[in-house]
């Protein structure tokens, strides 16, 4: 079994449509395919009828912004049912926040002497919900400015660059709860990316986060070491935390990100289903079940 629970399309800052990306996880032999994109789950219903269509079997998900201990941190949340009201609010606010965002970074950008404008970064990010920062860099990457996304993070738009804007994000204990009231269940994406800050996810950390709801964490990632895989899949084993892997597959939009370049075990999608199954049945909630038989 192949099975990616981690990939973005072009409703977030993918390049491939919900129904390519599908029809290319089955191309590729893929059994189980998670479309997570960045605080929407707009890409859905295309991503269903592609897989109803493939037999690809498809996990819908979101890869939620939040916050912990001063912290980014995104959540990959599972099967919620997307019509639960504390949900919708808590994306809209993380959405408004991204897109109310833009025109900050590229006044600042244009401080910097650069020639760019919010159009420049909208005609980019096409079919997008979510105007994001990767948007941002493909408009300086098609002005020449950079060669690739790294490269305008590195320089310009990453925490500690000349352009970076805040944002707000949804803060994780809340938002774990949040989406198990909506009937999903929460798994920590890439925990110990270096990119970000991280200290407050040490196993202390985790065991916390495991009593507000929490079901897993993401092992197998690009962002991780093999070292780091190591300690990571230690502390789940100690915890109980489901262990995943997956691509964080963008498309074109990010290099070395290749679909199921890391897969999560059988086992462990057994599990992190079997949570699903329970939480959707506490919750009450109409929330959407697996298309396909894994
Ligand atoms: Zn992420
Ligand atoms: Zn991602």
């Amino acid at each position: 079994m192949r099975i990616d629970l981690h990939t973005h399309s072009d409703r977030s800052d993918g390049t491939d449509s919900p129904a390519e990306l599908v029809r290319r996880a089955g191309d590729q032999r893929i059994d189980v395919l998670a479309l997570t994109d960045h605080d929407t789950t707009e890409g859905w219903q295309e991503a269903t009828e592609a897989a109803e269509r493939s037999g690809v079997v498809l996990v819908r998900g979101i890869e939620v912004s939040a916050r912990f201990a001063g912290s980014a941190v995104h959540l990959l949340a599972y099967l919620p049912d997307p019509t639960h009201p504390e949900l919708v609010a808590e994306l809209d606010r993380v959405l408004d926040g991204r897109n109310g965002r833009l025109p900050a970074i590229v006044t600042k950008l244009r401080g910097l002497g650069l020639d760019i404008e919010a159009d420049d970064v909208r005609r980019v990010a096409g079919q997008a919900t979510a105007l994001g920062r990767p948007h941002v860099a493909d408009a300086l990457v098609a002005k020449g400015v950079v060669v690739d996304r790294d490269d305008a993070f590195s320089r310009y738009l990453g925490p500690r660059g000349p352009a970076y804007v805040d944002r707000y994000a949804a803060d994780l204990p809340t938002m774990i709860r949040t989406v198990a009231a909506a009937g999903g269940v929460s798994v920590i994406a890439h925990p110990w990316a270096s990119r970000h800050d991280h200290e407050a996810l040490d196993e202390a950390g985790l065991a916390a986060l495991q009593d507000a709801g929490l079901a897993g964490i993401e092992v197998d990632h690009q962002d991780h070491s093999p070292e780091v895989r190591t300690v990571l899949r230690g502390i789940a084993g100690n915890l109980g935390l489901v262990a995943t892997g997956s691509s964080d597959y963008h498309g074109s939009g990010k290099v070395d990100h290749e679909l199921a370049c890391n897969t999560t075990a059988a086992d462990q999608l057994d599990r992190l289903l079997e949570l699903a199954a329970d939480a959707r049945a506490r919750s009450g909630r109409d929330a959407p079940t697996v298309v396909g038989r894994p």
